[in-house]
């Protein structure tokens, strides 16, 4: 009986030695196995360009209101990226009247900036924090914040001759006038930076805009009536009727005609070849014989893509810009993300000593090369 008890005890370990002889390599190869597959994505995870932007985060409390931007006390803001990890302390805080512009970028060169409207007042009409790109349709943060905000204005200076000795930011925004530009127009008034319009006929029920723009300072562009390229491209007789067209509603809002022109697309544009081949390289030497100064520009916000956001429009102006003495920078009225998140570019440009512009004749042109 004891005999056979023990000769079965034996057969289990036995059997048991048997089994963990197999199971422990197995778990070994599998260990190292999984170890050498998340050192390879560790390795290609280094390897790939690190796009993604930073995240900052910034505290609010709903309740806590200041009766002026002086004696608003930080409520905290916190930034992480997916590699970089916890960059707070990179943080650059740069106050500007009531916004306060938090920038961060990562090691890849990656930048977010985030705002926060210094809740002045007593809790009942201020807008809260924000971010920059989840302002919704009809929002009107803008217009709330429009009394209490006041900016120095003195490194503004828009006579022709004048030579800046700090960079130069050109803004100029295309495909208006429309449903956006008048809250533009308030924005940039309340900042007092003066831009440029390459206006069209698109949105006939806002050609009274054009007049605004005029007599707020800004610089009156023809853009093209149409902005239709199969028309306007057609042949050369045709981009001339079309932007006469457009002068004669310049001339109508403004009293001047205009000698400033961004050609539809740009000078650079290849889908006119689509229609008149070397067209552009036509109307371009045209343009100057027919003494207008186009411009094209070095800087794009990138809004001309449907799926940019606001966010986007910044990083882009912002990583940007700093690479130029001029930047001649395309943004178009007719996005609303665009006219939403502006104030933002103009925030952080006016506190880093950035100029803004008009463009004129004598204006530096932004050309691109030709390629139709
Ligand atoms: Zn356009």
């Amino acid at each position: 009986m004891r005999r056979s008890q023990q000769s079965r005890r034996r057969r289990i370990r036995r059997r048991t030695r048997r089994v963990l002889r197999i199971a422990i390599p197995v778990i070994l190869v599998l260990v190292v196995v999984f170890l050498i597959f998340t050192g390879i994505k560790a390795v290609v995870r280094l390897l790939k360009p690190d796009k993604t932007p930073p995240v900052i985060e910034l505290t609010r409390n709903p309740d806590y209101f200041v009766p002026s931007a002086e004696e608003y006390q930080e409520e905290g803001y916190k930034a992480v990226d997916d590699r970089d990890g916890d960059l707070t302390d990179s943080v650059r805080r740069i106050p500007s009247g009531n916004v306060i512009c938090y920038e961060v970028t990562d090691r890849a060169g990656n930048t977010t900036i985030e705002y926060r409207e210094v809740p002045v007042g007593d809790g009942k009409a201020a807008s809260n924090t924000q971010s920059s790109d989840t302002q919704s349709e009809g929002d009107d943060s803008g217009k709330a914040s429009e009394e209490a905000v006041t900016y120095t204005t003195d490194r503004i200076n828009i006579d022709p001759g004048y030579v800046p000795d700090e960079k130069v930011i050109y803004l100029t925004f295309d495909d208006g006038p429309g449903e956006y530009t008048e809250r533009l127009l308030e924005i940039l008034d309340r900042y007092n930076v003066h831009v440029t319009f390459f206006v069209t006929g698109g949105f006939p029920a806002y050609a009274d805009m054009i007049g605004k723009e005029y007599e707020a300072g800004h610089s009156i562009g023809v853009h093209s009536y149409t902005h239709d390229f199969a028309q306007i491209y057609a042949d050369k007789k045709a981009f001339w009727a079309d932007i006469e067209k457009m002068e004669k509603v310049v001339e109508e809002q403004t009293g001047h005609r205009t000698n400033l022109m961004r050609f539809a697309g740009g000078s650079s544009n290849t889908l006119s070849a689509m229609y008149t081949q070397g067209i552009m390289k036509e109307l371009t030497k045209e343009a100057e014989k027919k003494g207008y100064h186009y411009f094209d520009w070095n800087v794009s916000s990138g809004d001309g893509s449907n799926d940019c956001t606001g966010q986007e429009v910044i990083n882009n102006i912002i990583n940007n810009v700093p690479d130029n003495d001029y930047s001649v920078v395309l943004c178009h009225d007719t996005k609303e993300f665009t006219v939403n998140n502006i104030e933002y570019v103009i925030a952080w440009a006016l506190e880093n000593g950035y100029t803004f512009l008009p463009l004129n004749e004598t204006s530096t042109t932004a050309h691109h090369a030709v390629q139709n």
